[in-house]
């Protein structure tokens, strides 16, 4: 028992699971802080392959443009590069994968044929017209990828990046039709994953509304208390 436990103390595997614009990307910078494991995004994987031009770059930009989900092969071939590499043994953060029940099932293979499994599913929950307002007005440094709310969080100089003085731009997929076509393939694909994990009791819900800092607490106490 206290072995299991020890073990389950070095690898800490977390899935952070919300709408476009919950915040998932700056809670889970703050939380790799916390518990010094790397955040897996796989919107920042893809992102950053279309940046360096690859060939998967290339694949995956009209759809994620267009705010459609990539296929389940692709992202779940991201996922397992990551997963057998060293620096993800003492656990991740997942955000913003799974997005759908088969990469669920993907996972759930892949971590069991690595002798792991998942600790927590934290839902991250905003009303969907304040996912509109949140995503409409984000901005984010071309160079360092930093992101800003126009309103919630401007940046000092405007249209600056605080930290390089990189160009702020808006996303493609944060034009408000494509937020919603987003917000839609999330109630459609990705609330089933809750039910996924819910079933196997995994899932803690936090009010992703309010300051920063407020959410990142509800979040510590979700991921370290039983949830039940
Ligand atoms: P995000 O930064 O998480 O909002 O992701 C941006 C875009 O990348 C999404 O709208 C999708 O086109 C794509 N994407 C990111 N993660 C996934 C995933 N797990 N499954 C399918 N598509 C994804």
């Amino acid at each position: 028992m206290g072995n299991s436990r020890a073990q389950a103390d070095l690898d800490r595997l977390l899935i952070l699971i919300g709408p476009p614009g919950a915040g998932k990307g700056t809670q889970a910078k703050r939380l790799v802080e916390r518990y010094h494991i790397p955040q897996l995004a796989t919107g920042d994987m893809l992102r950053a392959a279309r940046a360096a031009g690859t060939e998967l770059g290339k694949r995956v930009a009209a759809v994620m443009d267009a705010g459609k989900l990539v296929s389940d092969e692709i992202v779940i071939a991201l996922i397992e590069e990551r997963l057998r590499n060293p620096s993800t043994r003492m656990g991740v953060i997942f955000d913003g994968f799974p997005r759908t029940v088969k990469q669920a099932q993907a996972l759930g293979e892949l971590l069991s044929d690595l002798g792991r499994c998942i600790d927590r599913v934290v839902m991250v929950m905003v009303p969907d017209d304040e996912v509109v307002h949140r995503n409409v007005g984000r901005r984010m440094c071309e160079s360092c990828q930093r992101t800003y709310h126009l309103e919630f969080s401007p940046p000092k100089a405007r249209g600056l990046c605080d930290a390089c003085g990189g160009k702020l731009v808006q996303r493609p997929d944060d034009a408000e039709e494509k937020v919603r076509a987003r917000l839609e393939a999330y109630h459609r694909d990705t609330s089933p994953v809750v039910d996924f994990y819910d079933a196997r009791r995994l899932v803690c819900r936090v009010d992703g509304r309010g300051a920063l800092d407020e959410v990142f607490g509800r979040l510590v106490a979700a991921i370290e208390s039983t949830c039940e």
